[in-house]
């Protein structure tokens, strides 16, 4: 009954349709007022087990947390869901203090927050005194033990004011699993009949990839486009490190900035600011970034060096994806680093280096694993996933399904081939001699006559790219700065005495595939939508998740929602996000839809519309040799997203007429020639790393031709 009127407060309060699965265990027990504990990991869901409660108590409940940048986050939230929830600590001006103060005595609040000092004293006990109190929350738990990473004295007195609250029930909310922690939660805060839920450790929405740290700048360049403007955090191991990175990445144009001990405070402080308000897309920091910030879009983490435990790995990794959509987390692995930091340890105290030293060889059992990821995380955890396996969410698990082969004799030909060059050319160069093209670059470097000439005909050329590229990583080959490729010692080692090596002849499946216009307005709808996400951002002074998550955002741009009961099927979407927020994406919505010709329609037309034959009629047109203006101005459709729709054809099995024609007249051989290369490197799919690529020196709808060009051709 009482667990009806939570799951609609679910609803219409917070947006959500279901509980996540212990959730609605923990609140039930909440309130039915028996003490609980409760073990989640890092954004499986803490806060709702008491804010749910804290909606259907009479009284108030008070939420005691040790860190006051989050109080003023959570606050704010529930502020944006038109929750009454105020804090007092020592960040706030007397005046607002009071008036908290006075919020509180009025019964005008549900929720309190405050820190542990706060708590203790007298006044805040005398205003508690003189209100009914439900519940005492005690989140992060674990700073009760001296055993735990995070040890508060204060948090040792709570119980003393136990007696003082007849009507409270004490829940204990905290991500530190150890057994020890648990024992000293259960003491330290004198909990009685209390009742245990320990939620799986496991995340699944993270995607685990660990991979050799061979030119780390580079590495991180390469990630980092596949996440155009997604917000992320890169840990390195020192200072110095994270500001030469830091440096680096504005250098290629990304908007970073550095956290870490040695900046001033403010400058710190400001920095986070503007990365929780997406101002800034990355923050490179050393571990101290991410104790007091509860940022849920967080889309990556990038271990740039390593990190010294599972624990701390697994704290960090976990910054990513608190909204319970994909992030990636990446880290970079090399036993050098492992050497270094074993040699640090030698200064110190036997004890302390013999702890640290476990803690490394664990750490490097995890990254050497050959099955799934999780299953030695977990372990960790206490946790037992053996005979199971994530499918698809970590490196090892995507290598077993996408098949891995012997690409030996491909490595040697390709190997061979840069021997023969005297390693003096580019991925794509090494390509064409392989695949015996008759350019005049070939012909003048008389290379023709070569032995490996024309001896990869049986591999395309973008196979060819991944066969390159799986051959940088493992360390056969390095790239220069101007992208010459030479051998390495491996490299030649292994032309004189062939090998195994596993590897793949396809791509690893992309995260999004451009496969129709559909999916391009979609990105147009993303990028707009976050747009105005901003504007609205700013003009509340709220973080922008706080507006709408990122997970609403993407349904959004998905449905395009132009009513309210669209609106509301939208994850997270209330009542009160609509109206205070609904008009202001509507407008926008149907520009978008104006403007890339799509009619006013309801979702679903909107989802069925991929056109099942038009992109066949346009293609059958183009190769009567309609030009593209008139089919454009005949299926009333912008000329772009008629390449879109070529682009589909040529997916299909389609083939394309004088599409060379085309292309050499629009751009000139040279150009042509340059653009392909980067499609033989960086692949066609995403055009927009091919245009930031070229510095935006070549037009969208012209790169699209190239890509129809190169595609026809390979
Ligand atoms: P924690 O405090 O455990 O780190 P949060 O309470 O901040 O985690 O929740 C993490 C994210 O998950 C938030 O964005 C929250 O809105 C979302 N979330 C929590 N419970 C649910 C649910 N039942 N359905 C959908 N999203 C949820
Ligand atoms: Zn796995």
């Amino acid at each position: 009954m009482i667990m009806n009127k939570a799951k609609s407060i679910l609803k219409n309060k917070f947006g959500y349709n279901e509980f996540r699965s212990f959730q609605e265990n923990v609140i039930s027990n909440v309130l039915t007022k028996k003490d609980t504990i409760a073990i989640m990991p890092t954004g499986g869901g803490k806060s709702l087990c008491y804010q749910i409660p804290a909606l259907l108590f009479p009284g108030i409940t008070v939420v005691i947390s040790p860190l006051i940048s989050l109080m003023k986050d959570q606050v704010e939230q529930l502020g944006s869901l038109n929750i009454e929830a105020v804090f007092l600590n020592s960040s706030l001006r007397k005046k607002e203090y009071n008036h908290n103060m006075g919020l509180v005595r009025d019964g005008r609040v549900k929720l309190l927050y405050c820190a542990p000092e706060t708590f203790m004293i007298k006044a805040t006990q005398k205003l508690l005194s003189e209100v009914r109190v439900d519940c005492i929350t005690i989140d992060e738990a674990h700073c009760v033990s001296e055993w735990g990473h995070d040890f508060r004295p204060e948090y040792m007195r709570i119980s003393e004011t136990r007696d003082r609250f007849p009507h409270a029930v004490f829940l204990a909310l905290t991500a530190t699993a150890t057994a020890k922690v648990q024992k000293d939660i259960v003491s330290s805060l004198g909990l009685k009949e209390f009742e245990k839920f320990i939620a799986s450790f496991d995340r699944p929405n993270l995607f685990l990839q660990i991979v050799p740290k061979v030119d780390p700048l580079r590495q991180t360049l390469d990630f980092l486009r596949t996440h155009r403007k997604k917000p992320g955090i890169i840990y390195c191991f020192k200072r110095k490190q994270v500001e030469q990175l830091c440096e680096g990445l504005q250098e290629n144009g990304y908007i970073a900035r550095a956290y870490h001990a040695g900046l001033a405070d403010k400058e710190r402080e400001k920095n986070q600011e503007q990365f929780l308000k997406d101002e800034v897309q990355i923050i490179v920091a050393t571990i101290a970034f991410g104790m007091g910030i509860n940022k849920a879009n967080v889309r990556f983490v990038i271990h740039y060096d390593l990190p010294k435990s599972i624990e701390s790995y697994y704290q960090e990794i976990g910054r990513a994806g608190r909204d319970g959509l994909r992030s990636d987390c990446l880290l970079l692995f090399s036993y050098t680093d492992i050497a270094k930091f074993k040699f640090l340890l030698k200064k110190k105290e036997d004890k302390e280096r013999s702890i640290a030293e476990k803690q490394i060889d664990a750490l490097v059992e995890y990254l050497e694993f050959q099955d799934c990821r999780r299953i030695p995380l977990l372990k960790y955890f206490g946790e037992d996933y053996e005979g199971h396996k994530c499918e698809t969410m970590c490196d090892n698990c995507n290598a077993q399904s996408i098949g891995e082969t012997d690409i030996s004799s491909y490595a040697y030909k390709y190997l061979f081939c840069i021997q023969e060059t005297k390693q003096r050319f580019n991925l794509s160069y090494i390509t064409s001699v392989l695949r015996g093209v008759k350019n005049d670059k070939v012909f003048d470097n008389k290379h023709e006559d070569l032995r490996s000439y024309n001896t990869g005909k049986s591999l395309l050329r973008n196979q060819w790219s991944i066969i390159a590229r799986q051959l940088v990583v493992l360390e056969y080959i390095e790239k220069d700065e101007k992208e010459t490729l030479k051998l390495t010692s491996k490299g030649s080692k292994f032309i004189r005495n062939l090998q195994p090596i596993k590897g793949r002849l396809t791509e690893e499946p992309e995260e999004e595939i451009v496969l129709n216009s559909n999916v391009d307005i979609r990105q147009i709808a993303i990028d707009e939508l976050t747009r105005v996400r901003k504007e609205i951002s700013d003009n509340q002074g709220l973080p922008p998740y706080a507006v709408v998550s990122d997970q609403s955002l993407k349904e959004i741009a998905e449905s395009l929602p132009e009513n309210k009961q669209d609106f509301l099927d939208v994850i997270g979407i209330t009542e009160f996000k609509y109206k205070k927020y609904g008009n202001h994406f509507i407008d926008v919505i149907s520009r978008i839809k104006r403007e890339n010709g799509v009619a006013r329609s309801n979702s679903d037309d909107m989802r069925n519309q991929p056109d099942s034959n038009k992109f066949i009629q346009i293609g059958e047109k183009y190769n009567k040799g309609v030009p593209i203006r008139e089919i454009a101005h005949e299926f009333d459709l912008q000329y772009t997203l008629i390449l879109d729709n070529l682009y589909h054809f040529i997916q299909s099995g389609g083939k394309l007429n004088k599409i060379e024609w085309l292309a050499q007249r629009i751009l000139g051989k040279e150009t042509l020639e340059k653009i392909t290369e980067a499609y033989d490197t960086m692949g066609c799919h995403r055009l927009e790393y091919v245009y930031d690529h070229l510095g935006g020196k070549v037009n969208m709808d012209q790169l699209k031709i190239i890509r129809l060009y190169y595609l026809n051709e390979n």
